[in-house]
């Protein structure tokens, strides 16, 4: 516990330098950063999933102030329309594990005892504290270890809002920070009426994200909003997020897409995939050692990039540590970028593999 500590506090005080840094000009250097950052295979992508969710209560905005402090790359939020439309970070579609929404509205709950984001208004989740991740009848957190859930009066954030917030410290930090919303369950969205996809795009739009270099990408479950979305001409880079049929989330079916045609099939309306780590290391062989799958090699040969999910320090798979499965993600497979709870931990280790003591790596 004490060696993280250590790490994170001096990856905090590197980013607070590099931010304090005098960068000019200013749209110059960041343009041909950002570019350099995204064509380097060398230089994958930290994707702050949820925010710093690690560390604080996912999808609140100081959260996602962390991650950017942190020096991730873009800032990954779920998104979830409110009745009135509104497209805000959450994860659930419901507001039960995340917010007091069982204490402030007592009556609001359907038949199976959950209050859903699509039954209230925006003005009525902004009266909500947000919180870290319990589960909702036990009143347990989900990571025991992380932010205190009784601590602390977070608010849940319209994705506008977390925009203002990546591009104001834009402005403030020369940096060129992106933002990687997800469309969560648009079939369930559409059957209340809203077009979440749409909702999203319009939101980009209003803050100038239109093409595809703008730092902005769009992640999906389900292909039928990318599809559409790239058959109405929307340039913005597009990435299929894979998950596993049992997972009983949605209808697709996602076997097929594991497949050389499957992934030919995505290349045509979509610019990467986000698969789970598992599909990349698949296990390991008599001895010990990593067994991957060909997905990675696979995606690349389709024109794919892979940024796959979600890696957590606090609740690694058995028998590995975060710098083993870093490495293997982005040494050996070489992934494009990674969403990953704990930021900090991703840029120290590109960090690391960049210095001289690389040649001693991994221990
Ligand atoms: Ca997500």
């Amino acid at each position: 516990m004490a060696m993280v500590y250590r790490a994170n506090s001096a990856v905090l005080l590197l980013g607070v330098l590099a931010m304090a840094l005098p960068l000019s000009p200013r749209a110059e250097q960041t343009s041909a950063r950002a570019a350099a950052k995204d064509a380097a295979p060398a230089a994958p992508l930290v994707i702050a999933h949820r925010g710093a969710s690690g560390y604080l209560p996912e999808h609140s905005l100081a959260a996602y102030a962390f991650a950017y402090a942190q020096g991730a790359d873009y800032l990954e939020p779920d998104v979830v329309i409110t009745h009135d439309g509104h497209a805000i970070a959450l994860h659930d579609l419901t507001l039960d594990a995340t917010t007091n929404v069982r204490e402030v509205f007592p009556d609001r709950a359907r038949e199976d005892g959950l209050n859903y984001v699509v039954d209230f208004t925006l003005e009525e989740i902004r009266q909500l504290r947000m919180f870290e991740r319990i589960e909702p009848d036990s009143g347990e957190q989900r990571y025991p270890a992380r932010f205190p859930a009784e601590l602390g009066d977070f608010r849940v954030v319209t994705l506008a809002e977390l925009i203002e917030l990546t591009q104001g410290l834009n402005a403030s930090t020369g940096r060129d920070v992106g933002i990687y919303p997800e469309t969560k369950f648009p079939a369930f969205h559409a059957e209340h009426g809203h077009d979440i996809a749409a909702i999203i795009v319009e939101v980009l739009e209003r803050y100038g994200y239109r093409e595809a270099e703008d730092r902005a990408i769009i992640q999906s479950f389900e292909p039928e909003p990318l599809e559409r979305l790239r058959e109405q001409g929307v340039r913005l880079r597009l990435v299929q997020l894979l998950g596993e049929n049992d997972w009983g989330m949605n209808e697709v079916d996602y076997e097929p897409m594991y497949t050389a045609e499957g992934l030919a099939a995505i290349a045509r309306y979509a610019d990467g995939i986000g698969p789970p780590i598992s599909r990349i290391i698949v296990g390991v062989d008599g001895n010990g050692a990593p067994r991957f799958s060909t997905l990675v090699a696979d995606a690349h040969a389709a024109g794919l990039l892979v940024h796959p999910y979600t890696l957590r320090t606090d609740a690694l798979p058995e028998g590995i540590s975060a710098d083993e499965l870093l490495y293997l993600l982005l040494e050996v497979q070489r992934v494009d970028g990674l969403f990953i709870d704990q930021p900090d931990a991703m840029v120290e280790f590109l960090r690391l593999l960049s210095s001289p003591q690389r040649a001693t790596w991994p221990r």
